[in-house]
């Protein structure tokens, strides 16, 4: 039995702009099922299941890209209309 995560993230484009809920599971490695906490029997996996949902998760730099995209394009055009008054 493993615990997964992943982090939905909004996207224009498929260029992702941010992130948005992570969704924790767990996959049995045996059987290769997937169950949610709430079907869980053992309390041990109960307490490191609910260690990945209240620690933060590291999000990824690159789901901010679009918002990194769209801050330099306007830092650009400011610039740009600045030098050619
Ligand atoms: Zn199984």
């Amino acid at each position: 039995m493993w615990i997964q995560g992943y982090r939905k993230y909004f996207h224009v484009f498929w260029i992702p702009f941010f992130p948005l809920w992570k969704k924790i599971y767990s996959v049995c490695s045996h059987c290769k099922g997937v169950f949610d906490k709430k079907e869980f029997k053992d309390q041990e996996l109960t307490n490191s299941f609910e260690y990945f949902e209240n620690n933060k998760i590291k999000i990824p730099w690159y789901h901010f890209t679009g918002i990194i995209l769209v801050l330099s394009m306007i830092t650009l055009i400011f610039t740009l209309s600045f030098f050619t008054k």
